[in-house]
């Protein structure tokens, strides 16, 4: 007899997880909260809700989505093929019928013999079953603040402030240099990018006029307590910024003049790797077409990519790094708990697609250690295992992310042009003989 198996949330992850651990035998008590109390943004008491926009965003294979997708799709992922089997016609992307799908898969989940679906809110996590935490980014007070209480105050985060995130190889290192702050430190770590005058107040004036995205009610509270968009600062003074985080001092002088730049832009790398790097100081509601044409304004930046546009909204999201290991799994073993594995935003893997990935993942990993004493690695070069090694490798200023190619391992010797179509064909085949493998 295989033990049953808590799930905690019935969206995304939650549901993926749910229908992998069922498809492995094990019994499955799901409880999802929204039928007897709902979240700030859910419409439905459908399971697997997309609560903002219909599409999983592009299917090319040439795209970080797309290649995930089929990465899911090979794998097996329930959610995957529920998507296509409500696709509605979208151009390259994978964009679905959000009532469909949801539809689809309560149906699914609600007749699966070994799956109980409770209507119920989770206030604790102690149980003696084995629980797979995905209560996701609007989780129920009474859950986060158990959550909160357990794990640790600096390890839940409430509100998310997050700064674009650039690909390194689109910066323009003519424009910018590495370089700590008054030389502090081994190593220098960050990528300046300096600004003259000109340039400086053309920027604060265009962010000043931008267009922002409307907060919901929901987060206005958290985000003008919690801490200021880069518009607000633009908006408070001509200088606001450059005494802010675009401080110049410490960061030697430009090579022209002599004297010290007028501003300068901080990149703080995102990742071991050092394929991306972080605006520091830059969160931000601003549109994100009006980030890219305003942010191109730096010269270093003038045909920046990025990984991540800067946004806000509540979130919760646990200190994954140190607290998951490679299996998402929690590290620490706590007397009242059983064990537990999280999946879905709330591990700050951000966006649909990573929340089906990570409860596929979890659930994965969950049914392989509850059976046996070794469980088979993933592999390295694939898009989940990427996405998982970000979710867990150290990271003091950890933030949650959507999955994509500076999160794969790089391919040193290949050509810049070359590099991504590479690292595809890479991670595919590596998936493919996995699979072939775990037959
Ligand atoms: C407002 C908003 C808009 C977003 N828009 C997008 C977007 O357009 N595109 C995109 O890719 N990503 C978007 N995201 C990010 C993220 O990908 C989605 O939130 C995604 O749904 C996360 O999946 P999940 O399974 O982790 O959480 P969810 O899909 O939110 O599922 C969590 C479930 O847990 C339930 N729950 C919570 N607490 C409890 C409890 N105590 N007991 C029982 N059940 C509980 C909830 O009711 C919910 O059904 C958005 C996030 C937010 C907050």
């Amino acid at each position: 007899m295989k033990r049953r198996i808590k799930v905690i949330g019935g969206g995304l992850a939650g549901s993926e997880a749910a229908l992998q651990l069922a498809s492995r035998g094990f019994s499955v008590d799901l409880y999802e909260m929204r039928g007897v109390q709902g979240t700030p943004a859910h419409q439905s008491t459908d399971l697997a809700e997309l609560v903002c926009s219909n599409s999983f965003k592009g299917l090319g294979l040439t795209s970080a989505h797309g290649l995930f997708k089929n990465e899911l799709q090979k794998l097996g992922a329930f959610l995957m093929e529920a998507a296509f089997a409500t696709r509605v016609p979208a151009g390259e992307s994978l964009t679905v019928n959000r009532q469909e799908f949801a539809q689809l898969i309560t149906k699914k989940i609600t007749e699966h013999p070994l799956i109980t679906l409770h209507r119920e809110e989770v206030t604790s996590l102690e149980d003696d079953r084995p629980t797979l935490v995905a209560s996701g980014p609007l989780s129920s007070d009474k859950l986060a603040q158990d959550l909160f209480s357990r794990l640790g105050t600096e390890k839940l985060h409430f509100f998310d402030a997050i700064a674009p995130v650039v690909e390194f190889d689109s910066i323009n290192m003519e424009h910018a240099y590495f370089r700590n702050r008054w030389d502090k430190g081994e190593s220098a770590d960050f990528i300046n990018c300096p600004l003259d005058k000109e340039t400086y107040e053309l920027i604060v004036e265009k962010l000043r006029n931008a267009d922002a995205v409307e907060p919901k009610p929901f987060e206005k509270k958290e985000l003008f307590e919690g801490c200021l968009p880069i518009e607000e600062m633009a908006r408070r003074g001509i200088d606001t910024l450059r005494f802010g985080p675009l401080r110049p001092v410490g960061l030697g002088d430009n090579p022209e003049t002599g004297r010290r730049w007028h501003a300068v832009i901080q990149l703080r790398k995102e990742n071991t790797q050092g394929t991306l790097y972080n605006m520091v100081g830059f969160q931000t509601r601003l549109r994100w077409g009006t980030q890219k044409e305003i942010f191109s304004l730096i010269p270093a930046l003038k045909n920046a990519e990025y990984a991540r546009m800067g946004a806000m909204h509540r979130n919760t999201f646990i200190d994954s790094p140190n607290l998951l290991d490679n299996h998402l799994k929690l590290k620490q073993k706590h007397p009242d708990l059983p064990p537990i594995w999280f999946a879905g935003q709330i591990t700050g893997a951000e966006g649909y697609t990573e929340a089906v990935a990570t409860g596929y993942y979890a659930a994965w990993n969950m049914a392989h250690s509850l059976t046996r004493k070794d469980v088979p690695a993933f592999p390295e070069e694939s898009c989940l295992k990427s996405l998982v090694n970000h979710l867990t490798a150290p990271n003091a200023d950890f933030q949650p992310m959507n999955f994509n190619y500076g999160l794969l391992p790089r391919i040193p010797e290949a050509r810049k042009s070359q590099r991504k179509e590479m690292m595809a064909q890479r991670a595919q085949k590596t998936v493919d003989d996995w699979i072939c493998e775990m037959r």
